[in-house]
């Protein structure tokens, strides 16, 4: 066993695993700066170094407006430097809405007698598949409830039906999970179908508020959850998501504990997970409402803010519960991965409903724009929308392999990978005003290479990509 929570547990919470709610408040009350301090954090993040929880907690308390506007652009800045112009773009797929759960916020919970009871079949999966790749994506995450059914085997099973799927000159080539936590054996036949990240998301790291929101079924165990993505790392799954949802309880709480969380992997592992999520709740079916920790759009920006200048290197997740605006302006401050085209009522895909029904899907979404509207606004922002998915399929993943422990690989790997994804996406699925926009960005981009060669390598193929081959990446 590579995690013992023994061996990690708090002193004077002896039973519990690596969050302790005193550690956390006590961080949040004792560590608040003045201009100085808050800019000296600043500036050591944008030396590419990893903030302490300490450092961390004195972003969140900083409240004078002009220091909140020099964290902002401290963000800007930074992911710029660390990420370049790329957004990583995905599209979700629910896989099954059935669920012995009861999260109160959640239309799937299994109290709710409104919600539409699905699971796809084969053939309504590969129809849902096929319709994802005649948009362009070439990343998926596979959204499940949590259900007897919904087991590793089927899981995986749902994987491989998924990879199996090519339409005209469509494919996927990364596979996600976001489902219930398993155990080490599961985890290992998920592995086995070769998925790329698997996010477990705690919802809220406060024990008594996840016991109110959590009232029946197996995700009512605080600990299971919160320790489940350690038994993935056990059965090799070192490409990891952590989430937490914002709006159960105090933000800045949450934020605290998922760097801790991050803490946690990063001392056992050696490696942080490979993402943060952070949704904010949003209307669901039949679903209570909680006005007391709704996050204003302030502070949600704030808080995405400080987490990109807290963790440098992790990949942070915006999904299509937010609106376009709010979405458009966190990407300057962080997010790295968001996901476009997005429809998350069961079979949503393939019936593609102009109105949302709440009643066959897990909660609302805020941006119904399709896939290629998305596309737009990035290129017209100046961002390389990528479907790159080339360090997991090359291995480059883990604590083997940290992209930005590498000088230069942004620039030598990911920037070209994202352009050869783009072309590939402008050729078969754009209509013209976005190809001749995209080209554009793309000619420009490539005329900053100062180094000859390697330009000459991408350009080759590039017009590979323009005759007709696919799948080419460094
Ligand atoms: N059933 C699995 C589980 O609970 O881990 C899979 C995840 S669930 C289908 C995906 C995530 O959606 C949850 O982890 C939760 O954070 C989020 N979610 C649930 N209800 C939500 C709501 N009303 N608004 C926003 N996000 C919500
Ligand atoms: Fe079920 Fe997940 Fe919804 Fe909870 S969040 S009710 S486990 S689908």
């Amino acid at each position: 066993m590579i995690y013992d929570p023994q061996e990690y547990a708090i002193q004077d919470e002896p039973m519990q695993p690596f969050i302790s709610e005193k550690e956390i408040w006590d961080v949040l009350e004792q560590n608040k700066g003045d201009s100085g301090l808050v800019r000296e954090i600043i500036q050591k993040s944008l030396s590419k170094q990893r903030l302490t929880l300490q450092e961390t907690a004195v972003l969140i308390n900083t409240k004078d407006p002009e220091l909140i506007r020099e964290i902002k652009e401290g963000a800007q800045r930074l992911k710029a430097n660390v990420y370049g112009d790329r957004i990583v773009l995905f599209a979700p797929l629910y896989v099954g809405n059935l669920c012995v759960n009861n999260c109160t916020y959640c239309g799937f919970r299994v109290s709710n007698r409104d919600q539409k009871r699905t699971t796809l079949s084969k053939e309504e999966l590969i129809r849902e598949v096929e319709m994802l790749e005649d948009t362009g994506q070439k990343r998926l995450i596979l959204v499940f409830g949590e259900h007897p059914n919904y087991n590793a085997e089927f899981i995986a099973d749902t994987v491989s039906t998924v990879y199996g799927v090519k339409k005209g000159r469509g494919e996927i080539r990364r596979v996600n999970i976001n489902a219930a936590p398993l155990d080490v054996d599961g985890f290992r036949t998920v592995k086995q179908a070769g998925i790329g990240t698997y996010q477990v998301f705690q919802e809220t790291y406060h024990r008594g508020t996840y016991s109110k929101y959590h009232t029946s079924g197996i995700k009512r165990d605080y600990d299971n959850r919160l320790t489940s993505l350690d038994r993935a790392q056990e059965a090799g799954i070192d490409d990891v998501g952590i989430g937490a949802l914002l709006g159960l309880y105090d933000w800045r709480f949450e934020t605290l504990a998922l760097i801790r969380h991050v803490n946690h992997f990063e001392a056992v592992y050696n490696v942080g997970p490979h993402t943060i999520s952070f949704p904010r709740l949003t209307r669901a079916s039949n679903a209570l409402e909680n006005e007391q920790y709704r996050l204003t759009d302030q502070d949600f920006t704030r808080m995405v803010a400080i987490l990109r200048l807290a963790v440098p290197y992790t990949g942070l997740i915006l999904t299509a519960r937010e609106p376009a605006n709010i979405r458009k302006e966190v990407m300057r401050y962080g997010v790295s991965q968001i996901d476009g085209g997005t429809r998350i009522e069961m079979k949503g895909y393939s019936e593609n409903r102009k109105i949302q029904d709440i009643n066959s899907e897990q909660f609302e979404i805020n941006d119904n724009r399709t896939l290629n509207e998305v596309m737009e606004e990035l290129i017209q922002e100046g961002y390389i929308p990528s479907f790159c998915t080339a360090c997991y399929r090359l291995g480059r993943t883990g604590e083997h392999f940290m992209e930005f422990s590498v000088p230069g690989f942004i620039k030598r790997y990911c920037t070209p990978n994202a352009i050869l994804t783009l072309a590939e996406y402008l050729e078969d699925y754009a209509p013209s005003i976005t190809k001749e926009n995209g080209y554009k960005l793309i000619d420009r981009t490539i005329g900053e290479y100062d180094d000859m060669e390697f330009k000459s390598k991408l350009v080759e193929r590039l017009n590979l990509i323009k005759a007709g081959e696919r799948d080419l990446y460094f």
